[in-house]
This record gives structure tokens, C-alpha cells and sequence, in this order.
């Protein structure tokens, strides 16, 4: 069978689905693609929802790119069955569609807890109870807060905190319940969620820490949370943060293997060579990512396979970026070890000033960096960056990577960047590919390279590096415009 010309059906339309839909018909003009998606909403992009909730954006605002019009899309209908033997998918409509490729990406669910009171009989959450995830979930819980006076966030990793400075925007008191003992503990160590809940109660919210839900109170309508320590916290609107579970169903109906995701090969093949998946539902090499970065290099490997190019996927090197409470963070690598553990080659170097809510820590193996937290200061965020991804003995002056001379807590000036500086940890684009497209205007170089289209958190990088190049010289550098297939 020719790559070229086969029908590929992709089931799900968000962050990882719309993307594949996108690389195909980029590679591919004349490809026939049909997108399902459960949502009736055009894709849109998820991880800023948060600012839709804090009102910082509107729900239109966060639109992905349009679909390409040659791309049968099924908006609001979620597929029921696949029949590997026929190769088909059926619709919740009983329409029959048939695939030579079908690609899995559908996602997460957020994760409940089985906690009493939480829902009744019927399934439904109590009144007042919600969960964060789609644009459907902002919409009710944006309602919700307008009539209500306080609020609990159950979960204190980055999505319960986001929940709360969206609920916090919206005049509520908020109160954080995390079961750990520190906040965000997926990306920060300790001292870092130390230094973090600092700067989250300065913002005026409550935090309780290694303190379990055990029962949502109410009747009709939420009355609060119980905590597992005896402790009720009142509440008129409750949301859950508690994590994410892989949308598996479908595909374990189908008989593929699944792990705690549907499992794929280098290909990003299930153990159907006609079965793709990608996205949060994927697990490759035991790993399930929780973020777009991987997500989006899988749909670019995964298009490249579809029209005939080789490629594979070998997993992605991770550096988060984010920004925590209006606080920044950079996690990446092995984050783990402490000073005790110095020794046979581990170094660990760190600073922390939780009253100005900085924390920073470097992790070197036998002279490498293999992991790092910037909190609160990001001025070196680059320069470490850089020395993670390329893995390279560093010199025996490490300081400059915690500390620019003089304590300088500027950001670099990103004119500096060399041009393999990771500037888009989202779409994986480099300093050097943002230079060479010569162009003027953030919005020309969203659209040629994809950076800040993301988080957007490097909307200010990429300003600066326009308006360093302004004028100069530019060469071009190796490597395509779109595309890149890094993930940082
Ligand atoms: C509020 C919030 C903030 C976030 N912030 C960040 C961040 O700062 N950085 C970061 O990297 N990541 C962030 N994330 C995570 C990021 O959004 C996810 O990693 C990403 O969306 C995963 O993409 P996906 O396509 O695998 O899943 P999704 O985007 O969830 O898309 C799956 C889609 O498939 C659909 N679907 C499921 N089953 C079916 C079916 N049977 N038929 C049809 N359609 C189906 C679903 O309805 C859904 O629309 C955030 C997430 C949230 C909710």
C-alpha cells in the first residue's frame, strides 16, 4: 500500500489530533483526513484555557489553526467502535468510516477520586463540583464562581494552582487541599515547593498540605470539603485537580495492548501495524507524557511515517516551562538528588530565597548537567537550557549558570541566544530558525516557525530576538522553518 492517497481517520480533535491533521496536510496538500471529535468545538488550545478562566482571554482567542479545508471533520461526534478486521470506525451517529491508517488521540480524562459525596447515584458531580479539562468545564466553572463566595481546589500541582489564581481573579477566598507533602512535587523538589507555597499564600490563598479529601459535603449543592485529618473546609464550589486518566476504552474494546496507555513502538504503531496513537493517550518506551511538547513531536514523526518520509520517534527530552501562580518555573531532567547525596560524581549546587521566592538548583553528572529548577528567576533559564540539551562536560565555573555577574536578575538579552537556543519549548523552535525566516512581526513568525503558539511564554524572547536581528545581517541556519522535531 502506498502511503501516499490512503484514507487516515484520527479520532479525537485536540492538542495532539489537530496537530496531525495540520503536519499531514502540510505535508500532503491532497491527503484524505477525516478528524472525530467529541468536542463540537473547532480544536482549540487547551493549555490556555487557565487564562480563559482568569479572564485574561476570551474562549475565541485560543483557537488552533483552521482545519485545512480539503479535512472532513466530524465535529461533536465521538467514534464508539473500531473494527480492526473491517477497518472501520463506527460514530455515535452509526455512521461507518473506513481508515487505511487510524490514529488514536484521544486524550485524558480528569481524574475523579473516589471520594464519598462526591457524585450521586446517577454518576453526575454533586452540584458545585467540577472538574477542569475543556472548554466546556472553564465555561461552568466561570459560571459557578459568579455565585459563589469561596472556593477549594483539590490538588496542588500545576493545574489545581491554576484553577486557583483563574478562581482568585474572579474575587474568591480559595484554599488549595494537596494529599503531598509539597506543592507541584511532579516538577519541584522540597525546598522548591517550599519556596513556591510562599509565594502562592502571599497571593492570599490557603494552602493545605499532605491533607487527603475524604468526603465532599452538601446535599442539594457543595457545602465544602472533609479533610482525612477530621478538618472541614467550607466551600461553595469545589474543583478537582487530581490528575489525569488515559482514554483507553476505545482502543482496549479493540483488543490493542495497553499499559497504563495504549503502547507504541518507535513508530508510533500499536501492535495493529494499522493502529497509530499519539498524545497523552500513547505510552512509548514507559513513558506517558503529561504535556504538549511531546505530544506535538509525536504528530510531526507520526505525519512524516503517513506520507511516506522516514522518521521515528525516540522519546522527548523534557524542560518545562510554565508559570505557576504568575510566578515562572523551568524543571527539567533529574531533579531529585540533595546536597547530602554529593559525591562519586554528583553535584548538586542550589540557592533559595523564599522571601523573594527564588529557588534554584542545578543537578551535574560527572560534569553534565542532568537537571535543574529555576524558580522565580529565569534570567539563566538559557544558559542552562542549553547545557542540559547538549549534554556537554561543563567547565569547573558552574556559578554562571545559577547567577549572571552581579546578580543580574534580568532576563539575557535574547539578541545574545546562539542560534541552537531552544526559544519555543512548546514546538521545539531554536533561536537560529527564528533568525533565518528574516522576518518583522510575531504574528509572521508564528506562522512560519509555530513559536509562541504554545504557552506563549516566549512571546517576549521572540520579541527580542526581532528586534535584535533588526537590520543585521542574517544567514541562514540547517533545519526547516516548521517542523522542528525537538521537543524541549
Ligand atoms: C488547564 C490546563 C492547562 C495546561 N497547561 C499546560 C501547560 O502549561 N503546558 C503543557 O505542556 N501542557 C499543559 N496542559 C496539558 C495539555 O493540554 C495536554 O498535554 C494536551 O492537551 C494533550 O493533548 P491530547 O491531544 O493528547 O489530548 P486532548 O487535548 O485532551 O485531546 C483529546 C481529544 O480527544 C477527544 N476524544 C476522546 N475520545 C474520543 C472519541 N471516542 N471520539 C472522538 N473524540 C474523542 C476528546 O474529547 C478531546 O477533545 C494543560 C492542560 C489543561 C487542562
Amino acid at each position: 500500500m502506498s502511503p501516499q492517497g490512503q484514507r487516515v481517520v484520527v479520532i479525537g480533535n485536540g492538542m495532539a489530533g489537530a496537530r496531525v491533521v495540520d503536519e499531514i496536510c502540510r505535508r500532503d496538500p491532497a491527503a484524505r483526513v477525516t478528524v472525530f471529535g467529541t468536542e463540537e468545538r473547532p480544536a482549540y488550545n487547551r493549555i490556555l484555557l487557565s487564562d480563559v478562566l482568569a479572564g485574561q482571554r476570551r474562549h475565541d482567542e485560543i483557537a488552533l489553526t483552521e482545519c485545512p479545508p480539503n479535512v472532513v471533520q466530524r465535529l461533536g461526534t465521538s467514534v464508539v467502535r473500531i473494527d480492526r478486521n473491517a477497518r472501520t470506525v463506527v460514530g455515535e451517529d452509526r455512521s461507518t468510516t473506513q481508515y487505511d491508517a487510524l490514529v488514536l488521540a484521544t486524550g485524558s480524562t480528569a481524574l475523579v477520586p473516589p471520594v464519598h459525596g462526591i457524585a450521586g447515584p446517577d454518576g453526575l458531580l454533586l452540584s458545585g463540583v467540577h472538574v477542569f479539562r475543556t472548554l466546556d468545564d472553564c465555561e461552568a466553572i466561570t459560571a459557578a464562581a459568579g455565585r459563589a463566595r469561596t472556593a477549594v481546589v483539590v490538588g496542588g500541582g500545576l493545574l489545581g494552582l491554576e484553577a486557583a489564581r483563574g478562581l482568585l481573579r474572579h474575587g474568591l477566598r480559595v484554599e488549595v487541599v494537596h494529599g503531598m507533602d509539597h506543592l507541584m512535587e511532579a516538577q519541584l523538589d522540597p525546598t522548591g515547593g517550599a519556596v513556591l507555597r510562599r509565594a502562592v499564600e502571599a497571593l492570599g490563598v490557603t494552602v493545605h498540605l499532605g491533607s487527603f479529601a475524604s468526603a465532599v459535603t452538601g446535599g442539594r449543592r457543595v457545602t465544602g470539603v472533609r479533610l482525612a485529618n477530621g478538618r472541614h473546609v467550607d466551600a461553595d464550589l469545589v474543583v478537582l485537580a487530581c490528575g489525569i486518566r488515559p482514554q483507553v476504552d476505545l482502543a482496549r474494546a479493540a483488543g490493542l495492548s495497553i499499559g497504563r496507555a495504549i503502547l507504541v513502538d518507535d513508530g508510533l504503531r500499536t501492535d495493529d501495524p494499522h493502529v497509530f496513537a499519539i498524545g497523552e493517550c500513547a505510552q512509548h518506551r514507559d513513558q506517558v507524557y503529561g504535556l504538549v511538547a511531546p505530544a506535538w513531536e509525536q504528530a510531526a514523526v507520526l505525519a512524516d511515517l503517513l506520507t511516506g518520509r522516514p522518521a521515528s520517534y525516540t522519546g522527548s527530552k523534557l524542560v518545562t516551562r510554565l508559570k505557576a501562580m504568575d510566578l515562572d518555573v523551568a524543571a527539567m531532567g533529574d531533579t531529585a538528588p540533595e546536597l547530602a547525596d554529593c559525591g562519586g560524581g554528583l553535584e548538586v549546587l542550589s540557592f533559595a530565597d523564599p522571601v523573594r521566592h527564588v529557588y534554584k538548583k542545578l543537578v551535574v553528572r560527572d560534569g553534565v548537567v542532568t537537571g535543574a529548577i529555576l524558580l522565580g528567576d529565569l534570567s539563566t533559564v538559557g544558559e542552562v537550557t542549553q547545557a542540559f540539551d547538549r549534554a556537554t562536560p561543563l567547565p569547573e565555573a558552574r556559578l554562571h549558570l545559577l547567577f549572571r555577574g552581579g546578580g543580574d536578575t534580568a532576563p539575557v538579552d535574547p539578541a545574545g541566544l546562539e542560534d541552537d537556543a531552544t526559544v519555543c519549548t512548546c514546538n521545539g523552535v531554536r533561536a537560529g530558525t527564528i533568525r533565518a525566516t528574516q522576518l518583522r512581526t510575531v504574528a509572521a513568525v508564528a506562522l512560519a516557525t509555530r513559536a509562541t503558539t504554545g504557552c506563549g511564554g516566549c512571546r517576549g524572547v521572540v520579541e527580542g530576538l526581532l528586534r535584535g536581528s533588526a537590520g543585521a545581517a542574517l544567514q541562514p541556519v540547517a533545519g526547516s522553518a516548521v517542523g522542528e522535531r525537538r521537543s524541549a
